[in-house]
């Protein structure tokens, strides 16, 4: 009998999965009311689309939010969620609400608020607070950044310094699009080992960044950025969805299929090494264990076998998830606030 691949403790059984660049906080855009205009490019998706969204955003849809993002990882497997979180006017307090939201739903989380200097410097102190006091309270988290191009220096450096002094990493988009086309230059200073550098596409293949590069395939065709092409970087790579949910076998069949469009030697076991590599930043996956409704949880039959589901899903040896239904909360509940908080979010969008 050959052992099975890495990642698959045995036959239709894994750990959990790990989205490792989420945003809880976008769950209830879908649906939302059109932009004022159809926006024309990456800068323009930003301002007509999210960061009108994130403005919108109080303490109680983002709860909705979150724990509907929580309910829908289960859903798919993933039981812990590297979350990038920005609601400028309901920051204080903002990540216990989504801790609390992801506890509640049985999915772990860590948490980072992305300071920005988009609103004065008083936004980003209050980014930089909340981050600090959800770290110092205990939270499982590292501190956020929205991206070096919406961030003056001294919000940079204090993002750094502050995340060197509790001893975890900064969370922080880098090379999306032509806006943050600087990025490398202006972090080379700062980045370490621990770093979460997201998105990548910018990045020129001896970029200097120490740190983890997330792909998330699915996001950056949407926004027409481009292909990262995550092979070409020495950084280690994991996946992420970018606040698209949390499908990370869908998010890995992507990611193959985008890196085998161009390399058509490449093999799917590049892909799941990306998704693996989320057990480096969220090692507590390997107490969770996943049982799916397919045998060969490898990486060659997964590539072509989309629809792969859980059928119990244990997170430290509780069952959160089990004939097709979370055990801790009531899915039709969660739901139905999502739909209730949604409407006031368009509402207030209109
Ligand atoms: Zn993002």
């Amino acid at each position: 009998m050959t052992s099975p691949p890495a990642g698959v403790t045995h036959a239709g059984v894994t750990h959990g999965l790990v989205c490792a660049h989420h945003h809880l906080y976008s769950a209830l855009a879908r649906g939302m009311p059109p932009p004022p205009a159809t926006p024309g490019n990456f800068q323009e998706i930003l301002e007509l689309i999210w960061w009108r969204l994130d403005c919108a955003l109080d303490d109680e849809m983002l709860r909705a939010s979150a724990r509907l993002g929580a309910l829908e990882a289960l859903e798919r497997g993933c039981t812990a969620i590297i979350d990038h979180h920005e609601s400028p006017n309901a920051i204080d307090g903002s990540l216990s609400i989504i801790a609390e939201a992801c506890a509640e739903v049985g999915v772990r989380v860590s948490c980072a608020y992305g300071v920005t200097d988009r609103h004065g410097p008083e936004g980003a102190r209050q980014g930089l607070r909340e981050n600090e006091r959800y770290l110092q309270e205990g939270g499982r988290g590292m501190v956020g950044v929205h991206a070096a191009f919406t961030c003056e220096a001294d919000t940079l450096a204090g993002a750094a310094e502050m995340a060197k002094n509790f001893g975890v990493g900064v969370h922080i988009h880098v090379g999306e699009g032509a806006p943050d086309a600087q990025a490398a230059e202006v972090l080379a200073p700062y980045a370490t080992a621990d770093w979460l550098l997201v998105h990548g596409v910018l990045l020129e293949d001896d970029h200097p960044l120490a740190g983890t590069i997330v792909h998330n395939p699915r996001s950056n065709m949407n926004n027409s950025v481009g292909y990262a092409r995550p092979v070409r970087f020495a950084n280690p790579v994991a996946l992420g969805t970018d606040g698209i949910g949390a499908d990370m076998l869908e998010e890995f069949r992507l990611a193959y299929v985008c890196l085998r469009a161009t390399d058509v030697a490449a093999t799917p076991e590049t892909p799941w090494q990306w998704l693996l590599q989320g057990e480096e930043l969220f090692p507590e996956v390997r107490n969770d264990e996943v049982r799916w409704s397919y045998g060969d949880m490898d990486p060659w039959s997964l590539a072509f076998t989309p629809g792969v589901s859980p059928l119990s899903v244990r997170v430290d040896g509780e069952e959160v998830w089990a004939d097709g239904s979370p055990t801790k909360v009531d899915a039709a509940e969660v739901r139905a606030h999502a739909t209730e908080q949604a409407q006031r979010l368009f509402a207030k969008l209109a």
